[in-house]
C-alpha cells in the first residue's frame, strides 16, 4: 500500500491511512505501506536548498529533501501501534533500497527483503519511507526524483512478491485526463501498461514514470485508488495490466498535458551535412533532453530553419550553450518560447486506426488554436500550443475523441 502527499498530509489523514492498512491486516494480510511526505514538505525542503545555495551540493541535497518521508513513515508506525496494529518505520537505507548515485533521479538497483520477511513474520507491519535509498558504496543517501514514492511502492512490491499493490491517493483511479483539469474527465477501470507508459511521461502526474516501468516489467498487479474512500468500504480503482486484459479497447484512452516544455527555433541555419548532429550532439552531452524536432526544407538550398523543445528547467542553458556555438554552427537569430505547452492523445488503438491525428488537427483549428509543433508515434500524437489554450485543447480532443462521461 501507498500513500501519496495529501493521504498523510497531517495526523488525522495519518489515523485515516492507518485505518485503511487495519483493514488489510484483518482480511489476513502482510503488509508494507510507503508513505511520501506531507504534502507541499517536499516543495519546501527543495525551495529551502535553493535558497542556501544556488549551486548547492546534490548529495545534501538528498539528505534534505529525504526527510519529509523519514517524519511521516514514524508517524504511522505511530499510528498503526495506537489502534493496536504491530508495526516499524523503515528508512530507505535500513532495509536498504540501494540506488545508482544519481542525486536527486536515482535508479533503485536492488532491495534487500530479508528484513522486510523477518518483521511479517512477527506481525509487524512495515512503514517504509518512500522516495529514498542509499548508494552503498559511498554510503550517502539518495533520492528517487520527485513522485518518486511511486515507484519506491511498486519495486518494493516486486521485491517482496506482493500479490498486489494498491497506490493510494486524492484521485479514485487513472482518468481519461487530469479531472481537475476537466471535469468530464471519466475514470477507467482499466488501463494497459504501455499506454499508462506514456500517460505518465507525458505529463499525467498521477504516477511516476518509473513506477509503470518497474511495474511492467516485474509484472507487478498495480492499482490506483482513493485514500478518501471509507476505509471501511473502498472501491477497487484502476487497476493497470496487460493490453490483452482489456475488453472494451477505444481509440483514444487518455489525453495528458505537459507545461514543462520550453521551444527554441534557430533561423537560416547552414543547410549541409552534420548541421544537425553540431546542434543536437552537444545538447546531449550536457544531458539536455531534447524532444519534438521539426527542420523545414528549405527552398534556396543554403538556409533551413530548425525547431525543437527542451523541457523548462533546461532552457536558459540550452539557449546559452546554442549562443555559444553560433559560429560553429553557423545561424542567424535564435528564439526561443517557454509559455507553450505539450498535449498528448494516447492510445492502443491508433495502431490500427488511420487519421485519428488529422482530426485533432482539424479540432483545434476550427478552435483558432495555432499549432508549433507535431510528432507522432505508434501508439500517440503530441502538439506544441502556446500555454494559454492549455485547457480549451485538452477539453477540445477529450470531447473530440469521445472520452467526456454521459
Ligand atoms: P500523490 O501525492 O498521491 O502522489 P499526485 O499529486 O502525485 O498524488 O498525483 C495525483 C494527481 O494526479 C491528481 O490529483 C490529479 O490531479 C493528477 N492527474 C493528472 N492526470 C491524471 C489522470 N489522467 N488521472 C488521474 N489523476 C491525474
Ligand atoms: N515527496 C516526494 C515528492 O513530492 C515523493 C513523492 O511524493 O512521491 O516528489
Ligand atoms: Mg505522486
Amino acid at each position: 500500500m501507498k500513500f501519496g502527499g495529501t493521504s498523510v498530509a497531517n495526523i488525522e489523514r495519518i489515523r485515516n491511512v492507518a485505518q485503511h492498512v487495519k483493514r488489510e491486516v484483518e482480511a489476513g494480510h502482510e503488509v508494507a505501506v510507503v508513505v511520501s511526505a506531507m504534502s507541499g514538505k517536499t516543495n519546501e525542503l527543495v525551495a529551502w536548498c535553493a535558497d542556501a545555495s544556488k549551486l548547492y551540493d546534490k548529495r545534501e541535497y538528498d539528505a534534505v529533501v529525504a526527510s519529509g518521508e523519514q517524519v511521516t513513515s514514524g508517524l504511522l508506525a505511530i499510528a498503526l501501534q495506537e489502534i493496536g496494529i504491530p508495526a516499524r518505520s523503515w528508512q530507505g537505507w535500513q532495509i536498504p533500497i540501494r540506488t545508482s548515485d544519481a542525486h536527486g533521479s536515482a535508479r533503485i538497483e536492488s532491495i534487500e527483503e530479508a528484513g522486510l520477511a523477518a518483521g511479517f513474520a512477527r506481525k509487524e507491519v512495515a512503514v517504509i519511507a518512500g522516495f529514498q535509498g542509499i548508494h552503498e558504496a559511498s554510503g550517502r543517501l539518495t533520492t528517487l526524483g520527485r513522485g518518486g514514492s511511486d515507484t519506491s511502492a511498486v519495486a518494493i512490491a516486486a521485491a517482496i512478491k506482493a500479490d498486489r499493490c494498491d497506490i493510494y491517493t486524492d484521485v479514485d483511479g487513472v482518468y481519461t485526463t487530469d479531472p481537475r483539469i476537466v471535469p468530464k474527465a471519466r475514470r477507467l477501470d482499466r488501463v494497459a501498461f504501455e499506454e499508462m507508459l506514456e500517460m505518465a511521461s507525458l505529463g499525467a502526474k498521477v504516477l511516476q514514470v518509473r513506477s509503470v516501468e518497474v511495474a511492467m516489467v516485474h509484472k507487478v498487479k498495480t492499482f490506483v485508488r482513493s485514500s478518501f474512500d471509507d476505509p471501511a468500504d473502498p472501491k477497487p480503482g484502476t487497476l493497470i495490466c496487460d493490453e490483452e486484459d482489456i475488453v472494451e479497447q477505444q481509440v483514444v484512452t487518455g489525453i495528458a498535458f505537459s507545461r514543462d516544455e520550453a521551444q527554441l527555433t534557430l533561423r537560416r541555419v547552414s543547410d549541409k551535412p552534420g548541421v544537425a548532429a553540431a546542434i543536437f550532439v552537444p545538447l546531449a552531452e550536457a544531458n539536455i533532453n531534447v524532444d519534438m524536432i521539426i527542420q523545414v526544407v528549405s527552398d534556396d538550398a543554403k538556409t533551413t530553419d530548425i525547431t525543437f523543445t527542451v523541457p523548462q528547467a533546461d532552457f536558459e542553458r540550452a539557449r546559452t550553450m546554442l549562443e555559444g556555438m553560433r559560429a560553429d554552427i553557423g545561424f542567424a537569430t535564435l528564439q526561443g518560447a517557454n509559455d507553450v505547452v505539450k498535449i498528448s492523445a494516447i492510445g492502443i488503438g491508433m495502431r490500427s486506426h488511420a487519421g485519428v491525428a488529422a482530426r485533432a488537427f482539424k479540432a483545434l483549428a476550427d478552435k483558432g488554436i495555432n499549432i508549433r509543433a507535431i510528432t507522432t508515434s505508434e501508439i500517440k500524437f503530441s502538439v506544441l500550443i502556446d500555454a494559454e489554450y492549455t485547457e480549451l485543447a485538452v477539453r477540445t480532443l477529450h470531447t473530440l475523441y469521445g472520452l467526456d462521461k454521459a
